[in-house]
């Protein structure tokens, strides 16, 4: 048993970076971890073997479809796929060590097992009660259910078994046309997989741009991907070694049978609480199965803190990060903050899509003028000679101010493109100053500023 200031149940990018933080503010810090290791859903199942595995098949992809056309001939290179996973494996394996090393560095004590909570001010881990003077609780978040569908992680899988299948299948059924579902159907679809997306709703990335969604859509179709918009899955039917998926249509009530090697569900996210005692402590939660918190990620209890995936908000690694840092300034007597206004999403498909602020729709109907600029990756030299030209840069400003109100890009590069417009956001900066701002030549980033000049008196290289 020992004394804190401050123990994180949870080392996701929400609970390591505060630890990291709270420590370097002085405060004597632990972090609770029941994995067996550091960095949560992100680096163990999530973001990072998601982009190892996009990463591996979009080189496959430039090999088979690009390099001849550059002069570079010869065979295709063959997947070998248990290589493929091990060199997933071993990206996973050098970011949660390098977890391990930064708690080392910064003198965070990793307690090794499940917490809980017995009262306020004491963590639970195995027989070891601790004393905790702030508790932050970080437990992130686990796979939503459907009803009728019954997960194995072999033929019906979750993102997690979607990540380690043991070969590569045919057929994938995909239900959930969000960003997850996207990513790996993007993964097996340049393996040569069969695959078809089935979404409830109308449109694919539900909430995006609605310009951004359609040529998302119209490229992933050109890239193989299949797909079934508002049609509701009515349940999965397993054998030992296949799948049958029955959908009904909306528009007509009819109903289709799909056939799948593997069906990916991939319907969303909820947070993961369980094993805490919050019901015991009186901890409020809303009707999602969130904690509640107030401006300062403070639960109605106090010195119980909580942050990321399993409060409200956008379910991302940057978005708990920045709350990570926040709660732990916060802890520390300092003035944690979290622009909710100005946290960009990324879709690492290729082309990547990229969107912060307001869509065009939400401007629309808060009521406000705007205006747009718009500019095509066709007029972006750097993007031709590396056959990157589908998509375009998407600028919305307020049409008195010129203040820029949202960016939505797809094309190359776009998740890091998105930041200079999250930087201008963040300053209160107008499309002007962005247009005004010199650009290298020949960058992606040109598409940005020609966008913001398009917004004024016209892009240049259209
Ligand atoms: P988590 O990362 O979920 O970490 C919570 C940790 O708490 C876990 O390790 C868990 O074992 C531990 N824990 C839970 N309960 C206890 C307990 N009682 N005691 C001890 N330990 C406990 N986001 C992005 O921003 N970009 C991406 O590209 C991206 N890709 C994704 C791809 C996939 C396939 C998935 C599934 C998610 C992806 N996400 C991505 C989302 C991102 O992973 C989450 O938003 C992020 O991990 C949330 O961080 P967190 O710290 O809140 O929780």
């Amino acid at each position: 048993m020992a004394n804190y200031d401050v123990i994180i149940i949870g080392s996701g990018p929400g609970g390591y970076v505060a630890a990291i933080r709270a420590a370097q503010l002085g405060l004597k810090t632990a972090c609770v971890e029941g994995r067996e290791t550091l960095g949560g859903t992100c680096l163990n199942v999530g973001c990072i073997p998601s982009k190892a595995l996009l990463h591996a098949t979009h080189q496959l992809h430039e090999a088979e479809h690009n390099f001849a056309k550059m002069g570079l001939k010869g065979k295709s290179p063959s997947v070998d796929w248990k290589q493929m996973i091990a060199y997933k494996d071993e990206v996973i394996g050098q970011n949660t060590k390098g977890i391990e090393f930064l708690f080392k560095k910064n003198k965070v004590d990793w307690l090794k097992g499940w917490g809980s909570i017995p009262e306020a001010g004491k963590v639970k881990v195995g027989d070891e009660v601790h004393d905790a003077k702030n508790i932050i609780i970080a437990t992130g978040s686990e796979a939503s259910s459907l009803p009728g569908v019954e997960v194995d992680e072999k033929i019906v899988v979750t993102s997690t078994g979607a990540l380690e299948l043991a070969k590569i299948p045919k057929k994938m059924v995909v239900i959930g046309a969000g960003v997850i579902g996207l990513e790996m159907g993007s993964v097996y679809a340049r393996l040569g997989t069969e695959v078809t997306v089935v979404e409830y709703l109308d449109a694919i990335t539900p909430g995006m741009d609605r310009e951004v969604q359609k040529q998302f859509q119209k490229i992933l179709a050109k890239q193989g991907l299949n797909f079934i918009l508002g049609a509701a899955v009515q349940g999965v039917e397993t054998t030992k070694t296949k799948a049958k998926v029955t959908y009904k249509l909306k528009k007509d009530d009819s109903e289709e049978v799909l056939d799948a090697d593997v069906v990916l569900v991939a319907t969303g996210r909820k947070p993961y609480t369980d094993g805490l005692g919050l019901d015991a402590l009186g901890v409020e939660m809303t009707d999602r199965g969130q904690i509640k918190t107030d401006d300062h990620w403070q639960t109605n209890v106090k010195g119980i803190y909580a942050i990321g995936d399993a409060i409200a908000g956008p379910m991302l690694a940057h978005k708990a990060e920045d709350e990570g840092m926040a709660a732990a300034e916060t802890i520390a007597g300092k003035h944690g903050h979290v622009n909710y206004g100005v946290i960009p999403g990324v879709v690492y498909t290729h082309p990547e899509v990229a969107t912060v602020g307001q869509t065009e729709e939400q401007v629309k109907e808060s009521g406000r003028a705007y205006k747009i600029g718009k500019f095509s990756f066709m007029g972006n030299g750097r993007a031709k000679a590396m056959f990157a030209a589908d998509g375009f840069v998407k600028l919305i400003a307020d049409k008195e101010t010129d203040r820029i109100l949202g960016a939505h890009i797809i094309g190359p590069a776009a998740g890091d493109l998105i930041h200079e417009v999250c930087v201008s956001m963040e300053f209160g900066a107008s499309a002007e100053d962005l247009a005004m701002t010199c650009h290298a030549h020949p960058t992606f980033s040109e598409a940005v500023r020609e966008a913001a000049l398009a917004c004024g008196d016209g892009a240049i290289h259209m």
